[in-house]
């Protein structure tokens, strides 16, 4: 007999709730210097011989599995989990030489920093942590009296996506009062968009790509930021799958694909709407399918009328006949799948490129076959499995709503002179926003602010740090507790400790309980332990759960959901709306019906910054921002440079490898030029990831950046960019 869930009512998470509870949401579907082992850990009170298991961190959908071995006070080995099928027994080579380049790195903060020089020079001395602790709740106090608890920002984001580390202080700043972070930057334009139609965005399982016969990566550069999922697509390549990449930048992954498509950045949205409009005038949809499980088919064919081959052409730059091809292609392949991460929702009309892409495999019926359909994420399943009352506030504090600032604004939130009352305290953690937020420049500004009191958690002193009046050591996930959902795949993990914390660098939790120490509270919701919050979380009667428990997990360190086997969450519809369709027309959204509007630039500024700036995640040994700090990985990673077309490079008379300054209102990078044929004419790409001090100009991509917001969601519209360029 099945167990009933602990929780029947299911918790049901939105994508900023899976943000700010694991580090990253939930909605419902029904259905030393020293090498390993060389650093002696004398303090440490671990076990002689010991095997615990942990899982990678990062902003990644694919949520690795590892094994640590520690003998006599010294790590052994650390691996990736063989037992994983979907780890497969490797790390990426950005992570599987953490142990040495990040845990004992030379160059790791072990000791608190106090600020003695100007802000930005980077110039710290060693305080011990209780001086520091008492100073910042000293200074905490006086801005909660004079100005209350909005003053206050906490600033945190996917650095650490643990369940217990990413979450770590929020209670403690909803019980100041503190003002909330919307937690948008990325995932929840795409989201936003998605939900419009399906209501929720688990699709696909990645496992089950092997049975697709016509593969679409949109957007998505999978052998970089998604590789584990590239074995899988091999196979169904082996079994006959065709595989076409759809992205304005010809990255490695569209290398390897079998039809490669072009287009504009920024256009997705009326080519998705452009291979509708193709589907319906041949008669390739699934009328049985359509008429069965989705509404607003009549007012989507009138919509789709002026998105004909012809004007999408004109809009992407792609020949009609390519448009044409492949919307036949794609709707007479079966099982057709596309597969989407946050790629191209960077654009100011983001959202409804997901919008109208999600609308594809309903229309063609491809959800009723294995591996048809859409891939995008799988968080929601964890808000169904997992207990997350312990992680729920307070019900006096839930009562008690601040405002909430959207962290792709920081640089204007902290320089804006109307902000009432302005943001006087800044904490940083499992983030570097002088690197990763847009419009660079503005947030350096804020960040210069004398009044400004900041407070920095990392294992570095990153960008961000420099600026900061005291930086505290944090742990890895060798030195700390945690659990670990994905937003891509339906594997728990459980992260175990297995050293004690390096130095004096303490847990993120760690650090919030000591401070609400300081600030003389006593409530104890602000004091729980990691372990037992850890169990707590994995106390579920949920089916996905049978047979996966604390216990089960400190064994085997992973553990797949127990799905419904196959797993075809659409066959019958049963999308996550209210009328449990799927959406074309959602009378609900504003509008109803996604359309293509691109951006309008002045004219005086298409003049003066002819280019269209791609800054995205090419690099191949960095995750976001982390690890551009690590010699070993920038030496690999190489210089980062400016991909430009022939056509362009020819007119500024630029050959490969001249150094250039690209440019516009907002800033200035400085670059090397390389013509590799990757970016279309008028388009021109560099990486994002490099760390301003250590680039020449002290400046990064986002410093060319703007703060726009995406057209739903939230998120950045990082892609909007415009700029010039000049041979230097
Ligand atoms: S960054 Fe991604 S691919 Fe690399 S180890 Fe971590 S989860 Fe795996």
């Amino acid at each position: 007999m099945q167990q009933k869930p602990k929780n029947p009512s299911k918790h049901v998470l939105n994508r900023r709730q899976f943000i700010e509870i694991s580090g990253k949401g939930i909605a419902s579907l029904s259905v030393g210097a020293a090498g390993l082992g060389s650093l002696s850990l004398s303090a440490c009170e671990s076990p002689k011989s010991n095997k615990v298991f942990g899982a990678c961190h990062h902003d990644c959908p694919d949520t690795c599995s590892w094994e640590i071995t520690t003998e006599d006070n010294q790590i052994k080995s650390f691996k990736a989990s063989e037992s994983n099928p979907y780890t497969a027994g490797k790390l990426c080579n950005k992570m599987d030489n953490f142990h040495n380049e990040v845990v004992f790195s030379p160059h790791r903060l072990l000791k608190p920093l106090k600020r003695v020089g100007v802000k930005g020079s980077g110039d710290f001395a060693e305080i011990s942590w209780d001086q520091a602790l008492q100073e910042i709740s000293e200074k905490l106090k006086i801005i909660l009296d004079e100005k209350g608890g909005e003053a206050i920002l906490p600033f945190s984001y996917g650095g650490n996506e643990g369940i217990i580390q990413g979450r770590a202080g929020r209670k403690l700043f909803a019980h100041m009062g503190a003002s909330r972070l919307d937690r948008t930057i990325c995932g929840d334009a795409a989201v936003a968009g998605i939900e419009a139609v399906n209501g929720q965005t688990t699709g696909v399982m990645p496992e089950d790509i092997i049975h697709s016969r016509f593969i679409v990566l949109w957007g998505t550069n999978t052998l970089y930021t998604n590789q584990h999922l590239w074995p899988f697509i091999l196979k169904a390549k082996e079994q006959g799958a065709k595989i076409v990449v759809i992205d304005p930048f010809k990255s490695d992954t569209a290398m390897e694909a079998d039809w490669y498509i072009q287009p504009f950045p920024g256009t997705d949205t009326a080519l998705a709407l452009g291979l509708i409009h193709v589907i319906l005038a041949e008669n390739l949809q699934d009328v049985d399918y359509i008429s069965k499980y989705t509404s607003g088919i009549n007012e989507l064919t009138v919509h789709v009328q002026l998105y004909n081959p012809e004007n999408v052409a004109k809009i992407t730059g792609l020949d009609k006949e390519t448009i044409i091809d492949l919307a036949k292609s794609y709707a007479n392949a079966k099982p057709s799948l596309i597969r989407l991460l946050i790629g191209m929702e960077h654009q100011s009309n983001g959202a409804s490129a997901y919008r109208a892409i999600a609308m594809l495999p309903a229309l063609t019926g491809a959800w009723k076959e294995l591996g048809g359909g859409l891939m995008h994420m799988a968080y929601e399943l964890f808000g169904e499995a997992l207990n997350y009352e312990p992680h729920e506030l307070p019900q006096n504090l839930k009562e008690k709503t601040t405002r909430l600032i959207n962290m792709v604004k920081l640089g204007k939130v902290l320089t804006d002179p109307t902000m009432s009352p302005s943001i006087d305290a800044l904490f940083v953690y499992n983030a570097n926003p002088a690197v990763t937020i847009p419009n660079q420049n503005l947030v350096l500004e804020g960040l210069k602010r004398t009044d400004l009191l900041t407070v920095v958690l990392d294992h570095f002193v990153t960008d961000t740090a420099r600026y900061a009046d005291y930086v505290f050591p944090a742990t890895t996930p060798f030195e700390n507790w945690d659990l670990f959902s994905t937003w891509a795949i339906p594997y728990l993990n459980i992260n175990e400790p297995a050293i004690p914390p390096l130095g004096e660098a303490k847990a993120n939790t760690e650090f919030f309980r000591l401070l609400a120490k300081h600030m003389g509270y006593e409530e104890s919701y602000l004091f729980e332990d990691d372990q037992d919050l850890v169990k707590t979380t994995l106390d579920s009667n949920h089916p996905y759960m049978k047979g996966i428990t604390y216990k089960s997990l400190r064994k085997t360190g992973w553990a797949k959901f127990n799905l419904p086997d196959p797993w075809m969450p659409h066959v019958e519809g049963n999308f996550a709306t209210p009328t449990k369709k799927c959406l074309f027309y959602n009378p609900n959204v504003d509008p109803a019906l996604p359309d293509y509007i691109p951006l309008p630039h002045s004219e005086e500024d298409i003049i003066n910054y002819p280019y269209r700036l791609l800054s995205i995640k090419s690099t191949k040994h960095f995750l976001n921002s982390s690890h551009a700090n690590i010699d070993s990985l920038i030496q690999k990673e190489g210089k980062p440079y400016l991909d430009i077309s022939d056509e362009d490079a020819i007119a500024l008379s630029i050959v490969d490898g001249d150094a250039v300054k690209v440019y516009n209102q907002r800033g200035e990078v400085l670059l090397n030029a390389k013509i590799k044929k990757r970016v279309k004419k008028g388009v021109v790409c560099m990486p994002q990831g490099y760390w301003t001090s250590l680039m020449d100009g002290d400046s990064s991509a986002n410093a060319l950046t703007d703060d726009l917001l995406t057209d739903m969601g939230g998120g950045a519209a990082l892609q909007e960019a415009r700029v010039a360029i000049m041979k230097v």
